[in-house]
């Protein structure tokens, strides 16, 4: 190989859309750096794992691919290995003692030091491991967005505005390894949307723990500092408002909030801003007040579908999603049944269900004397699903004979000549265009038939062709 020829790279991101986003950061980091894309293993100099620990066995796996990545390493000279995200976080010196071929440990707050500790491992003899506990507040950097880019899209985009998250649900692992929530500055956020917009993105999704509490950390900050009104902003929706009034935005998202958060003035702005899509991920968790305060949720059941109500009042066609645990510690028949009877009572669009499994360092995974059979726990999952695919099910046969606009995705995993593509309610469809349509355009379809996870349309029309570039660089704000 000639010395002048790039070094190669692959990110492989387990988890949320969180650390989906940051390793889209590590990416924009290292090609910043001069790296380049590998197409697999194989070519590449450089791999990173950028892990969750959220998932079941999620240690086991690591150690499981980096006993694999330890061949791989032998085999070429220079090749390096870095393992970073949640359980990096949570694991720190672990990784370096199982795994001393492992070059970078980096942390959920190390994001944008991935290049410079890459090049700090080369004279290295052991693991280098850097793990910040908290993010630094006045570093603008931290912030992932705030960082150079490689997006896996350019059609869409996901947007920080907050990290950490200031609640302690008992089965959550996320306060532990991505620390308190910090609000990142409002400018800094309608900035990055207005340059998203005109590199050719249409669609963004305003990421963080807890959306809806946005803003909060900087209310505090802006009263200490004498700003009396600074109490009578709703950040959250003055911000749905300003990002949806970006000039090529025409959808935002948000991902997620918390029920307890839920304000009047958020669905509001949603009903009154045209780019807010009609779809809210409400996660509920558990219809049991009583497991609900186990968790530590900070709700009951009857609040939340007051306020699921409310939202449905505000907002035409909203579409409404959501995360259900079931078999958590101590729950009941009862309590089950409660559930059944929020989820039947809630009519959820679409739901995403798990059977509770103990992540080491949570609170739930000390209360191993409560824990459901896991017998009894899948009958529960079962029982639930149905429940829940049953509205979804009718939701998506309500659509049929309607026109929707699809923002064009790219082919079905399972015919490249169909096309697939989400409406505004999230909704996957696909359908057959009868010429080339490019991924990222919108195009209006007519639904022709549903199933639970998705509809099937016939093409009407083009409604707009991207604009994008293939590649968008964001300068650090
Ligand atoms: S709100 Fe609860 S579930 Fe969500 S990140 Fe915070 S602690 Fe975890």
């Amino acid at each position: 190989m000639s010395g002048a020829e790039p070094r190669r790279y692959i990110v492989r991101t387990y988890g949320c859309q969180m650390n989906e986003h940051d390793s889209e950061r590590i990416a924009g980091l290292l090609e910043a750096d001069g790296l380049v894309r590998a197409s697999g293993e194989a070519d590449a100099d450089v791999v990173v794992l950028n892990t969750c620990c959220i998932r079941e066995n999620a240690d086991n796996k690591l150690y499981g691919n980096l006993g694999h990545l330890k061949t791989w390493k032998s085999r070429k000279d220079g090749r390096q290995i870095v393992v970073s995200g949640c359980l990096a976080q949570k694991d720190q010196d672990v990784v370096a003692a199982r795994a001393g071929h492992v070059d970078v440990v980096m942390g959920t707050h190390n994001v944008h030091r991935a290049a410079e500790l890459l090049h700090e491992a080369e004279h290295a003899d052991a693991p280098i491991t850097e793990i910040l506990d908290a993010a630094v507040i006045d570093d603008h950097a931290m912030f992932p967005s705030a960082l150079p880019v490689r997006r896996e899209h350019s059609y869409n985009a996901w947007v920080t505005i907050q990290i950490g998250c200031d609640n302690n649900c008992a089965f959550c692992i996320v306060p532990a390894v991505r620390g308190a929530e910090i609000s990142r500055p409002y400018a800094d956020i309608v900035g990055e949307v207005h340059q998203l917009a005109a590199a050719g993105v249409t669609e963004v999704t305003l990421l963080g723990q807890n959306v809806n509490s946005y803003g909060r950390d900087l209310q505090v900050a802006a009263r200490r500092a004498g700003d009396e009104s600074a109490k009578l902003r709703p950040l959250f929706s003055d911000l749905l408002r300003d990002v949806g009034a970006v000039d090529g935005i025409r959808r935002v998202r948000f991902t997620s909030p918390h029920p307890k958060d839920m304000r009047p003035d958020t669905f509001a702005a949603m009903a009154e801003t045209s780019a807010v899509c009609e779809h809210l991920h409400y996660p509920l968790q558990s219809g049991s007040d009583r497991v609900l305060a186990l968790m530590h949720r900070g709700y009951r059941a009857d609040r939340y579908l007051e306020r699921l109500g409310e939202a449905r009042a505000a907002i035409d066609e909203l579409a409404v999603s959501t995360d259900i645990i079931v078999g958590f510690p101590g729950e009941t028949d009862d309590d089950f049944a409660h559930t059944l009877e929020v989820a039947a009572a809630a009519e959820y669009d679409y739901a995403y269900t798990f059977i509770f499994s103990p992540r080491p360092g949570t609170e739930a995974a000390a209360m191993e004397a409560d824990f459901v059979a896991p017998d009894v726990a899948s009958q529960r999952f079962q029982r639930l699903r149905v429940v829940v695919e049953r509205s979804a099910l009718r939701k998506h046969e309500a659509r049929v004979g309607r026109l929707e606009e699809v923002l064009v995705e790219g082919p079905s995993k399972r015919d490249p000549a169909v096309l697939s593509g989400r409406t505004r309610q999230n909704k996957l469809v696909h359908f057959t265009p009868p010429r080339p349509v490019r991924t990222g355009s919108y195009v209006s379809a007519r639904v022709t038939s549903a199933a639970p996870h998705f509809l099937v349309g016939d093409f009407v029309e083009l409604l707009d062709e991207p604009t994008h570039k293939l590649r968008i660089p964001v300068a650090a704000g």
